[in-house]
């Protein structure tokens, strides 16, 4: 072989050196590591400030945290300040594909309109929204409960995991199972099969098993069944064989249950939640706590009441300050429910329930407004942010939870606000920085 030959082959082994050492698909790079730093942090299940919390980040996780750790020197740094870091908040009852317009009148024209004006790829793309704005305020865990069309829960959460669109974490139910006539009010029989597009009819317990195995088929992390509506009310026996068959294959059952019948049947049958229970008596309230049935207020404080559904173009002063006391006894008495329902030792997970379209407001300033409402029924604020994290952590994953703490292991979800919420609720409303999974959303 002639020298000029074996030049050539040792310069192409030197090029082949080079790219393998600078090829990030041949060589394994040490994962980037980021250190959040803050001058307080929120320890939420022992209700302890740490001072200089220092929150290491690897692969989206957190790899380690307390107070003042030293932070290696080729990590990245996030200072925060003055801030107190806390978890990233969870929604446990959320409506992301529903935007109600109070224009149209009340849930009821608005749910046939929303059916027969916006398809399921519309309404995802309305929760891929609905969905940013909730992150942006501080939600980084949702549980969404129907009122999604056909699956287009599933198409959003699907695509925030695949990093599609930036959203919160979702878990979510596809359609509600329901007495007949889902949530719709009156519409004629004519009308009928829209329901199908919204909610899963059941009548007799096979169809109610039936209803669940669909669900699970179709991708469902939780069930959602509508116990009683205006017109109609679930049987017991139909209850306990969704609840009997959604346990036997591990899924939760978030239940929506108003007035005595509906929400004892609801506790009798062992559901994992209760959500509005607006009216509930004591007894059904005890079960709960025995049970360890959380309760999800979707509470929503009396002064922004009118803002969602303001009064119908035209009405009398007369007529508005009729719905304003209407308003406030309805508050009232939901206040009421809720003090009853943590004096008798149920667990409380936080639930907004938003669904309209608020002027000024977007969905996740909206949602956190909850928190007034539940300090106004007498919820310390520690316990109104354990609502929001801890326990509905445990409301949707259970001990299998990695999520909803600052805890070694779980997901780096993360929110910073600048003032103490444990002398001041609201200041969840001023979140200013928000991480989800490791990644910075708001800084
Ligand atoms: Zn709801």
């Amino acid at each position: 072989m002639k020298p000029i030959n074996r030049l050539t082959r040792v310069c192409f082994c030197l090029v082949l050196i080079a790219a393998a050492i600078s090829s990030p698909f041949l060589v394994a790079q040490t994962p980037k590591r980021t250190a959040v730093k803050a001058a307080r942090m929120l320890d939420v299940k022992n209700g302890n400030v740490i001072k200089n919390p220092v929150v290491m980040i690897e692969n989206g996780r957190i790899s380690e945290v307390g107070e003042g750790l030293s932070i290696p020197a080729d990590a990245e740094v996030i200072d925060l300040g003055t801030s107190i870091l806390l978890p990233g908040l969870i929604d446990t009852h959320t409506h992301l594909l529903s935007n109600f317009k109070p224009e149209f009148g009340g849930d009821d024209p608005n749910m046939v309109l929303t059916v027969a004006q916006q398809s399921n790829a519309k309404r995802a793309l309305l929760g891929s929204v609905m969905g940013r704005q909730m992150l942006d305020a501080g939600f980084t865990t949702i549980r969404d409960l129907g009122n999604a069309g056909v699956n287009g829960d599933i198409a959003l959460r699907d695509s925030i995991r695949d990093g599609w669109v930036m959203g919160p974490r979702m878990m979510v139910s596809t359609r509600a199972v329901s007495v007949t006539g889902g949530q719709f009010g009156s519409i004629s029989s004519e009308s009928q099969k829209m329901i199908d597009q919204e909610y899963v009819i059941v009548n007799g317990v096979e169809e109610a098993r039936k209803a669940v195995r669909q669900a699970i088929y179709d991708g469902a992390d939780c069930i959602k069944v509508i116990v009683n509506s205006a017109t109609g009310l679930l049987s017991l026996e139909e209850v306990k064989a969704i609840v009997d068959e959604s346990h036997r294959l591990n899924k939760k059952v978030a239940a929506h249950a108003i007035g005595n019948q509906a929400t004892r049947i609801a506790a009798m049958v062992g559901v994992d939640s209760i959500e509005h229970a607006y009216m509930i008596p004591d007894d059904a309230l005890q079960m709960m706590a025995q049970k360890r049935i959380f309760l999800v207020p979707t509470d929503f404080p009396a002064e922004f009441y009118l803002d969602v559904v303001p009064p119908p173009p035209n009405s009398s002063p007369a007529q508005i300050q009729q719905m304003k006391d209407a308003v406030k006894q309805f508050a009232l008495a939901s206040q009421k429910r809720l003090d009853r329902a943590v004096k008798a030792g149920v667990r409380i997970a936080a639930g907004s329930d938003s669904y309209y379209k608020v002027p000024n407001k977007t969905r996740g300033q909206l949602s956190i407004l909850m928190f007034r409402a539940y300090a106004a029924a007498g919820m310390i604020p520690l316990e109104i942010i354990r609502a929001a994290t801890i326990n509905a952590a445990d409301l949707l994953a259970g001990e299998r939870a990695e999520f909803g703490s600052i805890e070694k292991g779980k997901y780096a979800d993360l929110i910073a606000v600048p003032g103490d919420p444990l002398v001041d609720i609201t200041e969840l409303e001023r979140v200013h920085f928000v991480m989800k999974g490791g990644v910075v959303i708001r800084k």
